[in-house]
């Protein structure tokens, strides 16, 4: 697993500042005047002057005697090995931390637009904070114009990034802005879609290339209801849903399987197709082990090789209907070969990782593996490593 923040070695010539400071990455000699804003990561070669800011791994420190040009910087430890040309990172305004905000050679980036939400699930990875941090949206406002423009993917992600409102649309509009080629995937509830006004002010953004990603567990209301732990949401969230695509947005609608879905998986997959054939992709995802989910271990774990089968129906039942479906999250010695089709490597690389058993098996590479939780606090005990 990449760590992606947390405390840095040392910095020098550095204020401290009421406000954390963004950087954009250069490995590069670039012309003096690109110089100014970037900062540049110590490498084995010559270190080039001018840059706003240089960022130094522990295993170069010795280097900085070695000229007298470089002013502001900060030594990395080892964990940040991976740190590239073009990733962007944010130094603390306290300036003892650092984070990895973007890394220019994955399709992974996630970009976090709030703690907040109005679902409380039993399987949320990402348990909701109270505390105000709009921050985070500033923060966004600073960091999209540093992203290089031949980026093919970024996502949004939360909480519920649309509890901000205008704000949520006005960063989806600086993201058509400043990115105008780079794809979007938003990860809501939903429900801000219910709002007829709010879901047009998001479509009269004409971004050409954004989804939203909404999760439906069950055709039963109440079982929905409980699963995220909000009564109504699965009214709201179905209205969204029909608001988006009646204005012509793209909709993703994204089941996790787990203790409480998976006994009406095929009924929600027949409710899916009949109700909602025009959604544009349907997304069955395993479980990460983070969060609530290992609070709730007990009302949610199932091995995946026990339900390969209904997993089996369910793709069937979709893709029977014409529909788009992928299977995310899964290890694919754990899937019928009928799966295998849909079946898609979509764990983010920074936390993606193959248990022990994994060593022998000849198709790893096509193989998803699991969450980096998944390994260290329980996974399968029936993998068959491919010979
Ligand atoms: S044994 Fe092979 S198929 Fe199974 S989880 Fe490991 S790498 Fe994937």
């Amino acid at each position: 697993m990449l760590k992606l923040g947390g405390k840095i070695v040392r910095i020098d010539a550095v204020e401290v500042s009421d406000k954390a400071h963004l950087f954009r990455v250069s490995t590069k000699d670039l012309p003096c005047a690109l110089r100014k804003d970037r900062a540049y990561l110590v490498g084995a070669g010559n270190i080039p002057d001018g840059y706003v800011h240089y960022l130094v791994p522990q295993a170069q420190e010795s280097r900085i005697e070695e000229t007298a040009e470089i002013g502001a910087y900060t030594v990395l430890p080892p964990e940040y090995f991976y740190l590239g040309h073009d990733d962007v990172v944010r130094l603390s305004a306290d300036r003892t931390s650092i984070r990895v905000l973007f890394r220019a050679n994955s399709n992974h980036n996630s970009i976090l637009m709030t703690e907040q939400c109005n679902h409380y699930c039993l399987m949320c990875s990402q348990p909701p904070k109270s505390a105000d941090d709009s921050w985070l949206l500033n923060e966004i406002e600073d960091l999209l114009p540093l992203i290089p423009k031949d980026t093919v993917e970024i996502g949004f992600t939360g909480g519920e990034p649309t509890l901000s409102g205008d704000r949520f649309i006005r960063i989806m509009g600086l993201a058509k802005s400043y990115l105008p080629r780079t794809a979007v995937h938003v990860l809501s509830n939903g429900r801000s879609f219910a709002s007829l006004d709010f879901a047009k002010k998001y479509a009269a953004i004409q971004h050409p290339d954004i989804m939203v990603g909404i999760p439906i567990y069950s055709d039963d209301p109440t079982l929905h209801d409980y699963i995220v732990q909000a009564k109504g949401a699965f009214d709201e969230t179905l209205r969204g849903i029909l608001n988006l695509k009646l204005l012509g947005q793209k909709v993703e609608i994204r089941i996790v399987l787990h203790k409480q879905s998976i006994p009406r998986l095929k009924e929600l997959c027949e409710f899916i197709a009949r109700n909602l054939l025009f959604v544009d992709h349907v997304a069955l995802m395993g479980l990460e082990m983070m969060g609530f989910t290992r609070a709730n271990l007990d009302i949610l774990w199932v091995d995946p090789h026990d339900y390969r089968d209904t997993l089996s129906e369910a793709v069937g039942i979709l893709s029977r209907y014409r529909m788009n479906v992928s299977v995310y999250n899964h290890q694919l010695c754990l899937v019928n070969d009928d799966v295998q089709p849909f079946y898609r490597k979509s764990i983010s690389d920074w936390k993606n990782e193959y248990a022990p058993e994994c060593a022998s098996c000849s198709k790893r590479d096509e193989c998803g593996g699991f969450f980096s939780s998944g390994v260290k606090f329980g996974y399968s005990r029936k993998l068959v490593p491919f010979l």
